[in-house]
């Protein structure tokens, strides 16, 4: 140690100097720690070197590794040599030699192919969809463009979700097709509502001129006459209340209303009743209705299964060609099945689907009444009811209507 006013000697000389290069290299260590240091020379045996803390490619690969769309460098024929993290989350991780023709969907292999060799004379798009990470098909954009990466060739993709994209196309397209089958029906609701309406004006006229022939003083109206128009007036109104009835049913399943009050029945008994109140159209339509049913009950809504039974045994009078009609109850400790089964012209394939859905009807039944609402009132009772319809073809043409409706109320247990 020194006495004040004493010349330093060497050791307090060496103590200043570590001090020095001591704070020297702790304001270094702070400046390289708040990224004021791009790259530290070294002087070592080899000469100097340069150790560089920021790689002049870091921003860049941090766009790529943080953006929110897949990005894929591939070679010319689609191999994937590097994937970001956004489409690991699409496609699954990456695996050696996977191309992109291993995530694309199978059936879109030839689109790929195609875009792949598009982007030969330029950036090209295409949509496909790949098979995704949980196993299920997600709609994409890809956008490619070549670039050279150290005089090889590469393809930049960027791989673009369309999954929301699509799901607000698809909402629009229902909603399109919804208001073309509302369109479509306020004109058959029209129509159908004028057959009736005509007939009633005109027996109601008929009527009119018999009692006015009667109260000038001509033959007394006979009692027999005015029954039988009366009668029939009374069909036409019922036609125009059924109607109006599955209007308000299609309203009231639209808003998710449908409420059943359960009771103890039994679907034979149901079934035998149904067919019995459509015995005139039956006769009319000179179709013959067999039955062949067991007793089985169940805690089911009864008028929404009447309902049932109507529509599918008056579909099978209406579109039978009147020919045989046969109406089967079976029944298991579970379930009980109500068949319906014609020898019309049957269901093609692909509309076997499609027919429980509201307002769809088929080319053929062009010239018969209906709304094409039926059979999705049907099928939305069968669901309440937690129940299960479908329309498999029969055997030598036409077609059968299976409904099996569990025998328990599901509530209840
Ligand atoms: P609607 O009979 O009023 O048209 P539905 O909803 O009951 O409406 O039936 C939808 C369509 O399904 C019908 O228009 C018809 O084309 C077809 N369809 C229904 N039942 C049968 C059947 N038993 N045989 C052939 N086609 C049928």
């Amino acid at each position: 140690m020194s006495s004040e006013g004493a010349e330093p000697d060497n050791s307090t000389i060496r103590i200043g100097d570590v001090t020095l290069s001591l704070d020297e290299a702790q304001e270094t260590l702070n400046a390289i720690r708040a990224g004021k240091v791009d790259a530290v020379v070294v002087e070592g045996t080899a000469g100097s070197e340069i150790f560089a803390f920021r790689d002049p490619s870091h921003p860049f690969r941090l766009l790529v590794e943080a953006m929110n769309e897949g990005a894929v460098l591939t070679t010319p024929d689609g191999t994937i040599s590097y994937q970001n993290p956004c489409f690991t989350k699409l496609a699954g991780a990456a695996r050696p030699d996977r191309g992109l023709h291993d995530v694309v969907r199978p059936e879109q292999r030839d689109d790929l192919r195609a875009l792949l060799e598009r982007v030969r004379n330029g950036p090209a798009r295409g949509n496909v969809e790949l098979i995704g990470a949980a196993g299920g098909l997600v709609p994409v954009q890809l956008s490619m463009s070549r670039a050279s990466l150290a005089d090889v060739e590469v393809l930049c993709v960027v791989v673009a979700d369309l999954t929301e994209q699509t799901r607000q196309e698809e909402l629009y397209r229902e909603a399109r097709m919804e208001i073309v089958a509302r369109d479509r029906l306020f004109s058959v609701v029209a129509h159908e509502l004028r057959n009736p309406l005509g007939v009633l004006a005109f027996k109601a006229d008929q009527l009119a001129a018999l009692f006015g022939s009667t109260a000038e003083g001509g033959v007394p109206l006979p009692v027999e006459t005015a029954a039988t128009l009366l009668t029939r007036m009374r069909a036409q109104i019922e036609r125009i209340g059924d109607l109006v009835t599955k209007l308000l049913d299609v309203g009231s399943i639209g808003s998710g209303r449908m409420r059943l009050e359960r009771e103890d029945l039994d679907l034979a008994e149901l079934t035998r009743a149904v067919v019995e109140r459509l015995r005139e159209q039956i006769d009319r339509s000179k179709s013959s209705v067999s039955l062949d049913l067991d007793a089985v009950r169940g805690r089911w809504d009864r008028i929404r299964i009447e309902q049932v039974i109507e529509n599918l045994v008056s579909n099978a009078v209406k579109y039978g060609q009147g020919e045989p009609i046969r109406v089967l109850v079976r029944g298991n400790d579970d379930v009980a099945r109500l068949t319906v089964e014609d020898r019309g012209r049957g269901i093609p394939e692909e509309a076997r689907e499609r027919i429980f859905r509201p307002y769809e009807r088929l080319a053929q039944a062009d010239n018969l009444p209906g709304l094409g609402i039926g059979l999705f009132i049907t099928a939305e009772i069968v669901k309440a009811h937690d129940g299960f319809i479908r329309v498999v073809p029969r055997q030598g043409g036409g077609s059968r209507f299976v409904v099996e409706l569990p025998r328990a109320d599901p509530l209840l247990h």
